[in-house]
C-alpha cells in the first residue's frame, strides 16, 4: 500500500496498547525473503498470497480464531502451504459403489489436497477401518452386499467402550424426508446430498475435522 505498507501498520497497531490482542492476518501479492520473519515478530497469524481463494481464506480464519482462542503458546504462522499440508495430513476415506460418483468425489478431494483411499461398499470399508487410520468417512447410503446404515452402525459397536469416535459424512442420492433421521440413528453425524457440490462436500469436512488437524503432520 501507498505512504505506510502492511508491516508498518502492524507495528503501529502493535503500539496501542487498546490494540494488543487483535489478530493480524498479512493478505500479499507477492511473497518476500523475511517476511515470515517480520510476521513472527509482529505475532501475526497468517500471512496469505493473493489471489486467495474463498474456501482457503474462510479455512485460514477458522484456523485463526481456534488458534486464538486456544490455550497454544506459541501458534505456527498460517500461510497457504501450511493449509495444503494440513489438508494432506487428512485421510479421507470414500465409500461408494458407483464407480462415477467415486471418480468424481476423489477428484474433488484430491484437487483440493485431501488424501483418500476408497471403498465399493460398506463391508470393504469395515476391513479398510480396521487396518489403516482416518479422519473421515464419506459413507454412500445405498450399497451392495451392505449399505451405508449397517456399515456406520457395526463401526460404532465396534467403538464401543473406546474413546473413539470416527466422523461418518452420508452421500444420499435422493435427500427423502426421513433420510435424516435414519442416518443420524445409525450413527452418521452429518449428510450430504448427490450429486456432490464442491463448496458443500468442503464445508461438511471442514465442520467435523477439528482444527488442529495440523497436529496430524506434527506427528508426520
Ligand atoms: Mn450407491
Amino acid at each position: 500500500m501507498p505512504e505506510m505498507d502492511g508491516f508498518q501498520l502492524v507495528e503501529r497497531i502493535r503500539q496501542h496498547p487498546e490494540l494488543t490482542g487483535a489478530t493480524i492476518m498479512m493478505l500479499s501479492s507477492a511473497g518476500q525473503r523475511g517476511d515470515a520473519i517480520r510476521c513472527r515478530e509482529l505475532d501475526v497469524a497468517a500471512y496469505l498470497t493473493k489471489p486467495i481463494r474463498q474456501g482457503d481464506l474462510r479455512e485460514a480464519i477458522l484456523k485463526v480464531l481456534g488458534k486464538t482462542l486456544g490455550p497454544q503458546a506459541a501458534p505456527p504462522l498460517i500461510t497457504r502451504h501450511t493449509l495444503t499440508r494440513d489438508r494432506n495430513a487428512l485421510r479421507i476415506l470414500l465409500v461408494e459403489d458407483n464407480a462415477v460418483n467415486l471418480a468424481l468425489a476423489v477428484r474433488l478431494l484430491e484437487k483440493q489436497g485431501y488424501t483418500t483411499a476408497v471403498a465399493a461398499s460398506g463391508r470393504e470399508a469395515l476391513a479398510l477401518l480396521e487396518k489403516q487410520v482416518f479422519d473421515l468417512v464419506l459413507m454412500d447410503v445405498q450399497m451392495p452386499e451392505m449399505d451405508g446404515l449397517e456399515a456406520t452402525a457395526a463401526l460404532r459397536e465396534n467403538e464401543k467402550g473406546t474413546s473413539q469416535h470416527m466422523p461418518v459424512i452420508a452421500m444420499t442420492a435422493h435427500a427423502m424426508k426421513g433420510d435424516r433421521e435414519k442416518c443420524l440413528a445409525a450413527g452418521m453425524d452429518g449428510y450430504i446430498s448427490k450429486p456432490i457440490k464442491a463448496n458443500e462436500l468442503f464445508q461438511v469436512i471442514e465442520q467435523f475435522v477439528p482444527q488442529n488437524s495440523a497436529e496430524h503432520s506434527d506427528r508426520n
